[in-house]
């Protein structure tokens, strides 16, 4: 393992009517509020009205930015920074999936912030404030309600890039997974392989001794893997929604990667192929993700057959190490398949037209991953495998 220090401060309100909590958590930092939210699931739920019966009930002046697109755009961003500097904002309150969250914490640290907000997003400048942000999360699959992730889309230039800074963790995010009992199919399948996709980026880590990480790793996936199918055929079931809701969070607030180094490299392909061709976050992991370990698999063997023989429950019996590792890929591939996810990039009409220019928006930070390093010849043959 490497040294590590390991603090998160964002307060998690879980379970069952926990909306209340709000009117404990919003007053200490201010009554001049951002309502951020989507595209209008909240209202179709009646989170929404719930949520400004509370902000009346604790006589809060609130102002709104609706309209939060799934891949959050930077032109948005700048909505709410002007909404915020404007009117005097002190407190962000983001109620919806990742993106919505998202897109509050580049409010958030770029109301702060005298330049362009892009620059925090790219990279070239490092946020040293944020308004505060608080979260009422209703789709089980980033993470971003407990991490200081962000993932911004410029959809003019086609960049996608995920930044991030200890200023925007949410002060308090608000889990019920209620909430998440009517999002559809689809996206809870999305929901479901973005939260394993994280686990397998930090799964597969440097440096090789962190046993317990590990173990960690494989209960969650093991977790998922038990409740996602029951989960498909029963979307109304509180009990599976809380398992995966909880199952995401887990997944990307800290607790798996203590001490090591995760890969990404995944995730940075599918930013870009989102980027280009704006498809669901998910839905592009699911592709890239199983041509991304049979590409690294020679890497380490070893950690492969593990992963294949005890989340996948590969039996070794009679065969190589490497057939037991490919025989685990193979097995993550079907399950995908089996509860909806698709498997190539034809599922959404890519066809090879753009793959180098995917290959230069991949590699416009330099070389990608950890577990391996890939270079744009490496993407280059994971992309193409994924056709
Ligand atoms: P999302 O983009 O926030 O939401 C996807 C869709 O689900 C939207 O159409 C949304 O509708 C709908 N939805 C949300 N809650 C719903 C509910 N309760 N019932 C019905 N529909 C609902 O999805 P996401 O997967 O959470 O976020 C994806 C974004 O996060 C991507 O940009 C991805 O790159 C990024 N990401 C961030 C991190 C991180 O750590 N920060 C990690 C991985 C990925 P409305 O718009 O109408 O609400
Ligand atoms: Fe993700």
């Amino acid at each position: 393992m490497q040294n590590f220090v390991y603090h998160n401060p964002t307060k998690l309100i879980f379970g069952r009517d926990q909306l209340e909590h709000l009117k404990n958590e919003l007053p200490q930092y201010g009554n001049r509020i951002l309502f951020v939210y989507g595209c209008g699931s909240i209202k179709k739920i009646g989170l929404y009205d719930q949520v400004i019966g509370l902000l009346k009930e604790m006589n809060v002046h609130t102002f709104e930015l609706s309209g939060v697109e799934p891949n959050p755009r930077l032109t948005t961003v700048y909505k709410g920074i002007d909404i915020c500097k404007q009117n005097d904002i002190q407190f962000i309150l983001a109620v919806g999936g990742g993106s919505v969250i998202d897109c509050a914490k580049a409010i958030a640290a770029g109301t702060k912030y005298d330049g362009d907000v892009w620059d925090l997003v790219t990279k070239k400048k490092e946020a040293e404030d944020a308004l505060p942000i608080g979260v009422v999360l209703t789709l089980a699959a980033t993470g971003s309600e407990m991490n200081s992730n962000s993932v911004i889309t410029r959809w003019e230039t086609n960049e996608k890039y995920v930044w991030k800074s200890p200023h925007v963790y949410p002060k308090f995010s608000i889990l019920d997974p209620a909430y998440t009992i009517y999002v559809p199919k689809e996206q809870t399948v999305y929901g479901i392989v973005d939260m394993m996709s994280h686990v397998l980026e930090q799964y597969f880590h440097t440096p090789t001794n962190a046993p317990v990480q590990e173990r960690m790793c494989e209960a969650v996936l093991q977790t998922i893997i038990g409740t996602a199918p029951l989960l498909v055929e029963d979307l109304e079931n509180y009990d599976l929604r809380e398992t995966i809701l909880f199952a995401g969070t887990i997944a990307l607030n800290g607790t798996l990667s203590m001490g090591v180094q995760s890969d990404w490299g995944t995730h940075h392909i599918e930013h870009a192929l989102s980027a280009v061709y704006d498809i669901p976050h998910g839905g592009g992991l699911a592709i890239i993700q199983p041509n991304w370990m049979k590409y690294v698999v020679d890497e380490n063997v070893e950690k492969f057959k593990q992963l294949a023989i005890r989340v996948f429950d590969v039996d070794p019996t009679g065969k190589d190490e490497r057939e037991i590792a490919l025989e685990g890929i193979k097995k993550l591939r079907q399950f995908w398949t089996s509860i909806g996810a698709p498997e190539r990039l034809s599922d959404y009409q890519i066809d090879d037209s753009n793959l180098e220019l995917l290959a230069d928006k991949v590699m416009d930070g330099g070389e990608i991953g950890n577990f391996k390093k890939l270079n744009r010849d490496d993407v280059l043959e994971i992309l193409k495998m994924s056709l």
